[in-house]
């Protein structure tokens, strides 16, 4: 099994995702409703783990 948001393979811990990291994407991508992102790559995943910690930044 891979993770859905980077395809790099999944830590039980965070199953279905490989880190903390991917789970508070796809979190992310829930609460904002911006699922529909064609294509992941490197970038834009960097992009959404800073727009969620600005979320998380602006709730706190
Ligand atoms: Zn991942």
């Amino acid at each position: 099994m891979s993770c859905p948001i980077c395809k790099k393979s999944t830590v039980v811990e965070f199953r279905p995702f490989c880190s903390l990291r991917c789970a508070d994407i796809d979190l992310g991508r829930w609460v904002t409703g911006k699922y529909a992102i064609p294509a992941v790559d490197e970038d834009s995943i960097d992009e959404a783990a800073d727009a969620i910690e600005n979320n998380n930044q602006n709730i706190h």
